[in-house]
């Protein structure tokens, strides 16, 4: 059997390891183990969610609406754009993918950071795409500009905040790049993690009215993190109609649950659940702060739910991770990255303990 060639360059994505495996390899009793690796929200799915999805778990052999009308109202009221202005997908992940399939092919090149979310390249690399990257870590205006320059890639993808590294972009600097860049390549504002940016310092906040006047620019969000909704699969873009009609063209019928689709229309009108992820986030994450400090290695100044903490040569990211890792804690190493670095989501106050007993046991 002979597969598509392109996929020998793809490395098939990693998710962060479940509670399951843990409990499996290290025979760790499931309460002890600790996951803040994938960025979930450590308030669990707020009640409201629960009832919507009790609600509608009688009509589960209906399909959902497909115009997702009720959703669609909610988000456009939320940002002040019409329900013609929104993709939903499973995930922001699938509206990722819509948009590589929409826009590449095996001539096309698309520009990242060095060190991003993993799957701008694998959905690139399925359509046959060249990958470019910036050399920093972080996003900087003067690096895209003059790759941009150089190659004219089809795509550039700006995330903001950040996954893995939590650094954010000022919304000037995003504006900078729209400006320097021509209609023929499309710009992808992964905001996945933008309510904590807002949070945070309004500067490094963009919605996605900001860019709706721009042909060539697309917001992305998902209810995967602040909303709590990770396991829900529901996220969406944002764009003038002739994108998003084009994206159309790629989505498959039904593509959210009816449990997916209730869970969300509720979330998005649950204001609450939101300001009490956020309040307690941003009360732990000094902590984290703190404790990097303390301990006097560097970490990354977070715009997101997670921190990442950068070690020096005489610490091994990956070696840190095996250790607590059989101590049942659960993050994410960036060593598969180029980076000695690891990454944390930000947990509850004790599963925060947890972390900082461990990591001194290491
Ligand atoms: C979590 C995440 C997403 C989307 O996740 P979904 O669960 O597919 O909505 C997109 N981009 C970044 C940078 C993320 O961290």
């Amino acid at each position: 059997m002979k597969f598509n060639s392109v996929l020998e360059n793809i490395k098939s994505y990693e998710a962060g390891k479940p509670i399951e495996l843990v409990v499996r390899e290290y025979g760790i009793a499931p309460e002890n183990v600790v996951k803040l690796a994938s960025n979930e929200n450590p308030l669990g799915t707020s009640p409201a969610v629960v009832q919507a999805i009790k609600d509608n778990a009688h009509k589960a052999h209906l399909y959902p609406d497909d115009s997702f009308f009720q959703l669609k109202q909610a988000l456009g009221k939320k940002f002040e754009v019409k329900d013609n202005n929104i993709i939903i997908g499973a995930g922001s992940d699938q509206v990722l993918e819509f948009i590589s399939r929409a826009v590449l092919d095996e001539e096309s090149s698309v520009l990242m950071s060095a060190v991003t979310f993993a799957m701008y390249e694998i959905y690139a690399k399925q359509m046959g795409a060249t990958i470019l990257r910036t050399p920093s870590y972080q996003h900087k205006v003067d690096e895209f500009i003059l790759e941009y320059q150089r190659h004219k890639p089809k795509i550039i993808y700006l995330c903001t905040p950040n996954n893995p590294t939590g650094d954010g972009m000022r919304r000037e600097d995003v504006l900078k790049i729209i400006d320097a860049v021509d209609i023929n390549t499309l710009i992808v504002v992964d905001g996945a993690y933008m309510e904590y940016a807002k949070a945070k310092d309004a500067d490094y906040a963009l919605e996605p009215n900001d860019i709706m006047e721009f042909v060539n620019v697309i917001y992305l969000g998902t209810f995967s993190k602040a909303y709590g909704l990770g396991g829900m699969r529901v996220g969406y873009g944002i764009a003038n109609t002739s994108l998003i009609e084009q994206l159309y063209k790629m989505r498959p019928p039904f593509n959210i649950s009816s449990l997916s689709l209730a869970s969300a229309i509720v979330a998005c009108g649950d204001y609450e659940f939101v300001a009490k992820s956020i309040a307690l986030h941003t009360e732990q994450i000094k902590r984290y702060e703190e404790f990097a400090k303390s301990q006097g290695f560097e970490y990354i100044e977070s715009y997101t739910n997670f921190i990442t903490y950068i070690f020096d040569d005489s610490m091994d990211s990956t070696y840190i991770s095996d250790e607590l890792l059989k101590r049942g804690v659960i993050i994410r190493n960036l060593a598969s990255y180029g980076m000695n670095a690891i990454r944390i989501t930000v947990g509850t106050p004790k599963q925060n303990d947890i972390f900082f007993d461990n990591f001194l046991l290491v």
